[in-house]
Parts: C-alpha cells; sequence; structure tokens
C-alpha cells in the first residue's frame, strides 16, 4: 500500500505555506511566521526540531482534555472502522442518536431538539435563521435581532452581523449586512457587586422597539474574541426576564463557554437560566472534529415546523458527521465522568494566585480570572508575531490578540505546567512593559 507519511516540513514547505495558504486573518503578502507543528500529546504541542510547547490555547479553546487522548483516539478509530460519513437526509445513525440524548440531557431541561452542523458560526446561523423562521411561522415579519457591544458570534454573514460593529468586520462588509441593533455591553463585572442600571440600555431599546425583535443574541457571562469580558450573572437573568416579558426568543452562544470552561458546564448555568436557543461547538468534539449543534424547545421546533414552510431550512451535507458525533460522544462521556470541576477550580485559583499580581504594572489595564480563562489586558494593542515570538522561547504556545494576552489551557494540564505558562507571560510582560516593546 502506498502510505502518504511526511511527518516534517522542510523550508520548501515552509515556503509553499507562506506563498500559497491562506491562516486565519493572516496576510498573504507579509505572513506572520507560522510555527511547523507535527505531533501533540497531553498539553504539548512538538515543533518539526523535537521542542515541545506546553499549550495555552487549548487550540480555540477547543482542546479540554488536551491532545492525543486515548479514549478519543478509539471512539474515532472504532467509528472509522464503521463509517466515517453518510448522509442524514433520510438516514439516521448510533452516533448521532447517542450525542443527541447526551445533549438534551444535560443542557436546561427546556432544550429538547437539536440541529448538528458544522461549525460554531453555522450554528449562530442556524439560530438565527430559527428566530426568523419562528416568527415568520406565527405571520410576523420579525427579522431584527438585538445584542449587545463586544460580542462574537463567527465569520459567516449572520454571524458577523451581530458581532461587535467597530471591533470586528462590520465596516469591510457594510452595506452587505443586515442592520441589527446593538446596546452597551455591560458594565457590571462577575465578582463585582450588582448596578441594575447596568440593564437599562437593554430594557430602554426593548420598550421601543420590542415589536420588531426576533431574538436577542448574547455570549453569556463571558464574552470571548470581542474582548474577552466578564460579566454579572444578574445581567443575564435580567435579560432572560425581559425576553419573557416581551415575549422575545433568547439565544445563548455557548460556543467558547459550554463544557465546564467557565466553571460551570454552560456559562447560563451561573444565572440559572434557560435560553430558548443554546449554540454549542469548539470542545463539543474535545477539539478532534468541526461539529457544532444549535439545541431549542419543542415549542420553537413545533412553530417552525407548522408554519408555511413545514420544516426548518437548512441542512449540510457533513450534518451529523458519525466520525465527529462518535468523538464528541466520547468526549462528552471523558468529561461527565472525570473530576472536571475541581480542575477547573483549581486552574481558577492557579490563574489568579499567578495572574493578578499583573495588575501592578503601567502597561496593564486589567486582568480577569473565570474558571479556565485568564486574561491580561493590556494597556494598547500588541504585536502578536513578536509576542508569539518569545513565547515559543520560553516554551508556551499563547496566542495573544489586540490588547488581550490570555490563556484557556485544556483542563488536564498540571499545575507545573500551568506555572510555566503564566510564568512566560509575567516575564514576557514585565521585559517588555520595561522596554516599552508593544
Ligand atoms: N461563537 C463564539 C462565542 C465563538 O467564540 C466562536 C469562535 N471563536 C464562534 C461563535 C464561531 O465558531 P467557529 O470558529 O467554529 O465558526
Amino acid at each position: 500500500m502506498n502510505m502518504i507519511n511526511q511527518s516534517e516540513l522542510s523550508a520548501n514547505d515552509l515556503e509553499f505555506d507562506a506563498r500559497h495558504i491562506w491562516h486565519p486573518y493572516t496576510s498573504m503578502s507579509h505572513p506572520i511566521p507560522a510555527y511547523p507543528i507535527v505531533a501533540a500529546e497531553g498539553v504539548e504541542l512538538q515543533l518539526d526540531d523535537g521542542r515541545k510547547l506546553i499549550d495555552g490555547m487549548s487550540s480555540w479553546w477547543s482542546a479540554i482534555h488536551g491532545y492525543n487522548h486515548p479514549v478519543l483516539n478509539a471512539a474515532a478509530k472504532s467509528q472509522l472502522d464503521k463509517m466515517s460519513h453518510v448522509m442524514f437526509g433520510g438516514i439516521t445513525h448510533p452516533p448521532a442518536v447517542n450525542l443527541c440524548r447526551q445533549l438534551v440531557a444535560i443542557t436546561p431541561a427546556a432544550l429538547e431538539c437539536v440541529f448538528l452542523a458544522d461549525s460554531g458560526s453555522v450554528a449562530v446561523e442556524v439560530a438565527l435563521k430559527m428566530a426568523l423562521q419562528y416568527w415568520q411561522a406565527q405571520g410576523e415579519k420579525r427579522q431584527t435581532i438585538l445584542t449587545i457591544r463586544h460580542g462574537y458570534h463567527g465569520d459567516t454573514f449572520g454571524a458577523m452581523s451581530v458581532c461587535d460593529p467597530d471591533n470586528s468586520m462590520h465596516g469591510l462588509y457594510k452595506g452587505y449586512l443586515p442592520p441589527h441593533i446593538f446596546v452597551a455591553a455591560p458594565h457590571c463585572r462577575f465578582d463585582a457587586p450588582w448596578d441594575d442600571n447596568d440593564l437599562a440600555p437593554l430594557r430602554g431599546q426593548l420598550e421601543q422597539n420590542h415589536q420588531h425583535i426576533a431574538a436577542i443574541i448574547l455570549e453569556p457571562i463571558v464574552q470571548g474574541a470581542g474582548g474577552m469580558r466578564i460579566y454579572h450573572a444578574n445581567y443575564l437573568r435580567g435579560v432572560r426576564k425581559l425576553c419573557d416579558q416581551y415575549g422575545i426568543l433568547l439565544i445563548a452562544d455557548e460556543i467558547a463557554t459550554g463544557f465546564g470552561r467557565t466553571g460551570k458546564l454552560f456559562a447560563c448555568d451561573h444565572a440559572e437560566i434557560a435560553p430558548d436557543i443554546m449554540c454549542l461547538g469548539k470542545a463539543l468534539t474535545g477539539g478532534y472534529l468541526t461539529l457544532s449543534a444549535t439545541l431549542t424547545t419543542r415549542h420553537v421546533a413545533e412553530t417552525i415546523s407548522n408554519g408555511a414552510a413545514g420544516c426548518f431550512m437548512h441542512g449540510p451535507t457533513f450534518m451529523a458527521n458519525p466520525l465527529a458525533c462518535a468523538v464528541a460522544h466520547a468526549s462528552l462521556h471523558l468529561l461527565l465522568n472525570s473530576d472536571w470541576q475541581t480542575r477547573v477550580q483549581r486552574i481558577e485559583q492557579q490563574l489568579h494566585d499567578e495572574l493578578i499580581p499583573l495588575k501592578s504594572l503601567s502597561t496593564v489595564k486589567d486582568v480577569r480570572v473565570l474558571g479556565a480563562i485568564g486574561v491580561v489586558e493590556m494597556q494598547s494593542a500588541v504585536n502578536t508575531a513578536q509576542l508569539q515570538q518569545q513565547f515559543v522561547a520560553e516554551g508556551v504556545w499563547i496566542r495573544p490578540f489586540g490588547k488581550l494576552i490570555y490563556l484557556m489551557p485544556p483542563y488536564i494540564i498540571q499545575p507545573e505546567q500551568l506555572r510555566k505558562l503564566t510564568a512566560a507571560i509575567s516575564k514576557i510582560v514585565e521585559q517588555n512593559s520595561l522596554t516599552n516593546a508593544y
């Protein structure tokens, strides 16, 4: 058999990469370096020269169990030998049923119906389309979505249209994105005293415009890529109450926060609320394969299904991909049968102890921690390429963006490994604040 097995990248390969392959948010004319990773194990990424880097990113917040996990590997291999894919139209299969049964069991009780799709952004598209079809089915043309500033929901057009209008790509696609309503993001921090005025902008918009609004979408408790802001649970409780008062759907985008990252299984649990629609992705497969889920209530699902279209109008080719579902099922089993709460609490405590002291530096604007999330916000934007290089020299993988240097490590990280990550941040931030190198 002719096996393709190339485990190293030559200088020529790297040149090819720089010349021909797009990387996320990276210039094709002046690309920043892409580091060659050839293997990953536990919480370590291995460079092709043999160096190992402790991973502080969980591959954009998804690899919660670390890499090359025997249980997830076994689930993928076992499913691979049965079938890696089959269409979902008119067909069902054990991996989808097993996974969805588990998702229905662990998410808030009202969420009963699951739509599986390919990525987080698509889960958000699905949620927005569900909201529009829900109102259409009731004979109402409600197409406006209300959201809070500093949000991030993905890079496809619908998702982009509800991302923060200033801190995102709105300017680039002006005229093409549907106009939605943005209100000020909550100011009250998660751990600060609650001030009911935080809800005033949202309340005001609803009073004026509720009859046009189909849904409110937000990231519960932690706003991720739009600024890594961590807000008060009472805000979320207030949003739920207002949605009930005006009969508007609440969409919780738990793509970044789901599966324990904030210290609760879902960030909505901090406020003990249930959304009408919940989007899941990222850690759903333990970071192995791309898969997302949009869950909703029976009421929403039946209203849509009883409308003129007779069904929900979406159906991706790779819907419910069996390989991804099998790994997701194994990943959830692994999570729910582990002591993840203790691990996340321990990470939270250590991030707190080791990052909070950075607050005293003049170049640091704020440091905040929740669950397995630690954020150092600088006074001004950092040079990502330069910092990445400095972090790699320290033996860690950390990719800052904007003003933010943050950690979201796999839950299996050991204290001494986490210390290496926080020590690298402290060292680089302190050193750079002396030389003012940002
Ligand atoms: N919603 C949130 C809250 C996210 O953090 C992300 C990804 N960073 C997305 C949606 C989009 O997910 P994906 O990149 O899988 O399309």
